[in-house]
């Protein structure tokens, strides 16, 4: 952690891990209504943390959470936000819980604490991983009692608009003329995770059936991004070993590939989960939108905001059994996109209720 300098300050809080900050990159078109009025309404709180003998000024915005600052602490010192530890931010002696909102700690401006906490250089096993794997991706979430719409909270708004402004996607494959877009999560949706990350089978036995021969028939017809919640280095190297990418013999190419960065976190009052939003793609590529998109998930929470986009398919668990090799969820879902290619308008269809009756009659 020698590249730290003794006082470093930011008031740039986005949910990434610390090499991927946001660069120079332009505020890209935002159509979205919803974002036009961010960051109204919030204030900042300047706060003085010191660590390993270093002090940093942090400029927090008081609706973000616990969880944001943990994250901006973790983008300035490489400590992951499991391991970080909060001394005398609050008199309390518990530590505060991460979804509380900073303002309702009421910190004077100036306030002092101390974070302990170790950081770990960038391993290869992501130190985030096993417990979203374990944890968060058997969770789901119904966002529609919350008091709140999470698409209105202060707090979400600025995020979406510092995501956008930050968003840096690596084009493996350029978006095709005239394309849909097709949006696959990874994580139980094409491939079974838990033996994919403690290595109990070699990678490709971890890919649900017939992926590959999925992935041909519809490329002719969509531009294809994988869109998965984890770090892109460790997505890169099981895509390769997938045969995903870097695989000539294919028949298809993956265009471009999103990890966690982009995916931000919002809260309800119990909780929070992070989620992905389509509008962050559309606004990198206006030729897409919600009339020739579709994303394929197994946990509806990730369509929180694009409910109309979003299908559900049902998880790929226990890769290596009988019942797993006889998945035949790809078979029917190529087949069920082929279908929905052909329209002029995806809001034609209702994934919701057509994907369940087709997956019974075919
Ligand atoms: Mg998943």
């Amino acid at each position: 952690m020698a590249d730290i300098s003794s006082e470093s300050s930011s008031s740039t809080a986005v949910d990434a891990p610390p090499p991927q900050l946001p660069s120079s990159a332009p505020l890209p078109h935002v159509s979205d209504p919803d974002l036009v009025e961010a960051g109204g309404g919030e204030k900042v709180v300047e706060l003085k943390m010191s660590w390993s003998g270093k002090t940093f000024n942090l400029s927090v915005p008081d609706q973000d959470r616990v969880y944001d600052l943990k994250i901006l602490i973790w983008s300035l010192t490489s400590v992951p936000i499991d391991r970080v530890k909060l001394i005398g931010l609050t008199s309390s002696r518990n530590p505060p819980e991460e979804n509380a909102v900073i303002a309702s700690l009421n910190l004077k401006s100036g306030k002092k604490f101390m974070m302990l906490g170790t950081s770990v250089e960038n391993s290869f096993k992501d130190p985030t991983r096993l417990q979203q794997a374990e944890v968060v991706d058997d969770l789901d979430v119904d966002y529609t009692q919350a008091k709140i719409p999470p698409h209105l909270e202060p707090r979400n708004i600025r995020k979406i608009k510092e995501t956008t402004a930050g968003m840096q996607l690596d084009l493996i494959n350029p978006p095709r003329p005239g394309k849909k877009l097709l949006v696959l999560d990874l994580d139980y949706t094409i491939v079974d995770t838990k033996p994919l990350i403690d290595g109990s089978l070699p990678s490709s036995e971890c890919a649900r059936p017939a992926l590959h021969e999925f992935l041909e028939l519809v490329y002719p017809h969509y531009d294809l991004v994988i869109w998965s919640q984890t770090s892109w280095r460790w997505l890169e190297s099981k895509l390769v070993e997938l045969g995903m990418l870097g695989d000539e013999s294919r028949n298809y190419k993956i265009s471009f590939v999103v990890d966690r960065r982009p995916m931000f976190t919002i809260f309800t009052e119990r909780e929070g989960q992070p989620y992905k939003r389509l509008q962050l793609l559309w606004n990198k590529f206006p030729q897409f939108s919600a009339a020739n998109t579709v994303h394929i998930d197994d946990l509806s929470r990730n369509f929180a905001l694009n409910p109309r986009e979003g299908l559900k398919i049902k998880a790929f668990k226990g890769a290596g059994t009988n019942a797993a090799a006889a998945d035949r969820e790809l078979v029917k879902l190529g087949a069920y996109l082929i279908r929905l290619a052909g329209l002029g308008d995806f809001r034609e269809m209702d994934h919701g209720k057509d994907w369940p009756k087709w997956r019974k009659q075919t």
